[in-house]
């Protein structure tokens, strides 16, 4: 193996001591989450967030409604939260079930509480080039990349996937950062040749090993995001090989996921300023 691994653990602490530290400072910070159904991988999620929630010292706020819940339930329990005054932040974990529609539903959250960056506004904020909230998982991208002093100016950035959630907002993040950036999905024609040209590489697919060494430039920084749950473990998108051609590669498990947590804890005590007037919201 060649890579250096760009391990999440060490910063996601580091990241989640000073989201301490300032939530000390402000007092209180209060963070909501809201879950619908029984999904199990939704479930540890959320158990997962409200243990390093309580950890930072933030109230914990945890809203569980039936997977039968009808939307006018669900946008209920939002507009009390929203008028909360001690829930800095809200955050609801996807997916929803199919009588929900999911837009409608994030549309709800007061865009100042809206601590996953998934409203309109703060979406188009960062569309716009003058970012409020960020989604937690690429902002932790991009602290890995800069925490191992990967190049973006004049580097050529491919993202493979076009969610909302990832890979839309790291293309932006990538583009604010003065890369040269492409965006592939599954309907691109040569997805080697796009992926073999990339300097930094983000995939965010959820299949497991699709990106193989033979698709990956030598030297090249490499960010795994993909996370599939298997018989044999967690694993990424990226096959394990590619750690002998490129030269940074986060692992999986231990890269991107656990900077996904602690950039929401990040992202909440921003609320918490918001709230507060310590910082201006647009
Ligand atoms: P998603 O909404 O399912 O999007 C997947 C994207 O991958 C789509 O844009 C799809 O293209 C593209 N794609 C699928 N097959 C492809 C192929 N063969 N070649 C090229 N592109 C292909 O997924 P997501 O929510 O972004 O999540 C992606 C992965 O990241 C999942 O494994 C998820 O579990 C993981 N994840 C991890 C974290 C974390 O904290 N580490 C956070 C979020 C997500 P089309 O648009 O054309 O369909």
């Amino acid at each position: 193996m060649t890579a250096v691994l760009m391990k999440g653990p060490p910063l996601a602490e580091r990241v989640r001591a000073q989201a301490r530290e300032d939530a000390a400072e402000l007092g209180s910070v209060g963070l909501a989450t809201v879950l619908v159904g029984d999904d199990p991988a939704s479930h540890v999620y959320v158990s997962g967030k409200h243990k390093a929630a309580v950890e930072a010292g933030f109230q914990s706020i945890d809203r569980r409604l039936p997977a039968d819940v009808e939307q006018d339930e669900l946008l209920a329990v939002l507009d009390e939260l929203n008028r909360d005054d001690g829930v800095d932040g809200i955050l609801v974990q996807l997916p929803l079930p199919d009588q929900i529609d999911q837009e409608v539903v994030l549309r709800a959250v007061e865009p100042m509480k809206d601590v996953d960056g998934f409203h309109p506004f703060n979406a188009g904020r960062l569309y716009a080039g003058h970012p409020t909230f960020v989604p937690a998982t690429p902002l932790g991208i991009m602290a890995l990349l800069e925490e191992h002093g990967v190049e973006l100016t004049g580097a050529r950035a491919v993202v493979v996937g076009r969610s909302t959630i990832v890979g839309k907002p790291i293309a932006h993040l990538l583009l604010g950062a003065n890369a040269t950036v492409t965006i592939c999905h599954s309907r691109t024609r040569d997805l080697a040749a796009e992926t073999g040209a990339a300097d930094v590489l983000v995939v965010a697919i959820g299949r497991p090993g699709l990106v193989t060494a033979d698709m990956v430039k030598p030297g090249a920084a490499v960010v795994d995001v993909g996370i599939t749950r298997t018989e044999a473990g967690l694993l990424g998108d990226v096959a394990p090989e590619v750690a002998d051609v490129a030269g940074y590669l986060t692992p999986v498990p231990g890269g991107v996921g656990p900077m996904t947590i602690a950039m929401l804890l990040r992202n909440t005590v921003k609320a918490a300023r918001y709230r507060r007037k310590v910082l201006a919201f647009p």
